[in-house]
């Protein structure tokens, strides 16, 4: 059967800044990575405007020419960079098996699983269209744009908090819709966001449309008890009510949290399957940000190459049973 296969010795899945910075680690040390780039090439990045705060670009840098150039760099240290997706998954037995494009099947003696994650969005058409020009769903990355200005954020769970008070410091006011009587978030959260003054928080609200023709101008809410409409003038909207790691074709091999986000061992990538590691925003639901995911790439190739130089002699052995 492996005879008809195509068989690669380091398989790294997606092609976000973990991805690319995975196969730059790779390559360089002669691993020969094959890379998937899944439907996203360059990953979430290519969906922003100015990136501001990833170290080395000085001036800022431009979402998607940032990715255009990791791709670049991955490509000329020599990994095969495929457009692909990875449709299903086993992991039963080394070499691991990964079908792609529900065609065909690859074994590969190692897998980087950097997938990602995507932001929930309410679903609004104005919250697309103005994607990048005051939508974003990244206060962190997009909150300094906005240093001086009215902003509202959606959502009532902590992720909605944390990024509340963190607006509060930059903006001068932050219109806060949460869509029940309460939030979801922690206590302590929730006290610390309702004795901020420059948070304005509206209970039973919810976004009705984003106004602006190329910029973010003004939300229009709804009151979901009244009926009550409003326009609220603001320059960002934020949407804070959730991220969905893109994990599920892991499920039953890669342990995972309830949310879907993939356990790795402290310090290190490495997964509950001996071989497949998973670096960047698919395990990270704590600081989601590109130079981590980067980082936590880097960190998989390396824990790939020890891996394999420590089973390089050894025969093809059970690896994993199914998980769940
Ligand atoms: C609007 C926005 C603005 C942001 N701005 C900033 C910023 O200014 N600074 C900053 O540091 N961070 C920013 N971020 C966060 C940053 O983009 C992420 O933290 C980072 O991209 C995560 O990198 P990643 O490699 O883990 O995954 P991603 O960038 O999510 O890439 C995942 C990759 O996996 C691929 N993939 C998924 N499933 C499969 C599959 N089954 N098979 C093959 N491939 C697959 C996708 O096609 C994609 O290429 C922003 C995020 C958003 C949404």
């Amino acid at each position: 059967m492996s005879n008809e296969l195509e068989h690669v010795h380091c398989l790294i899945i997606g092609s976000g800044p973990a991805g690319y910075t995975a196969a730059i680690y790779a390559a360089r040390a002669n691993l020969r990575p094959v890379l998937y780039q899944g439907i996203q090439p360059g990953g979430q990045l290519t969906i922003t405007t100015e990136v501001e705060n990833y170290p080395g670009y000085p001036d800022g840098v431009q979402g998607p020419e940032m990715m255009v150039e990791f791709e670049k760099q991955a490509k000329r240290m020599g990994t095969d960079i495929r457009y692909g997706l990875a449709t299903n998954v086993d992991f039963s037995s080394r070499p691991f098996r990964v079908e792609v494009d529900e065609e065909k099947w690859i074994l590969a003696d190692s897998v980087i699983v950097s997938t990602g994650a995507s932001a929930q969005w309410l679903g609004l058409e104005s919250e697309q269209r103005l994607n990048g020009y005051g939508v974003s769903a990244c206060a962190v990355c997009d909150g300094f744009f906005f240093k001086g200005k009215e902003v509202c954020i959606i959502g009532g769970g902590d992720t909605a908090a944390e990024e509340a008070l963190y607006l509060s410091k930059i903006c001068s006011t932050v219109h806060h819709f949460v869509r029940r009587g309460e939030f979801r978030a922690s206590k302590v959260m929730q006290e610390r966001v309702l004795n901020t003054p420059n948070i304005k928080v509206y209970w039973n609200t919810e976004v009705d449309e984003v106004l602006g023709e190329k910029t973010v101008q003004a939300v229009r809410v709804k009151n979901n008890r009244t009926g009550e409409k409003t326009v609220i003038p603001v320059s960002a909207y934020f949407v804070a009510i959730g991220h969905k790691p893109n994990s599920d074709i892991f499920k039953g091999w890669l342990e995972m949290d309830e949310t879907g986000y993939i356990k790795t061992v402290p310090g290190s990538t490495r997964t509950n399957v001996e071989g497949v590691f998973a670096a960047g925003d698919v395990q990270d639901k704590t600081y989601r940000q590109a130079v981590t995911a980067a980082g936590s790439g880097c960190m998989a190739a390396l824990d790939a190459e020890r891996f394999l130089g420590t089973v390089a002699h050894q025969q093809a052995i059970p690896a994993a049973k199914a998980v769940g």
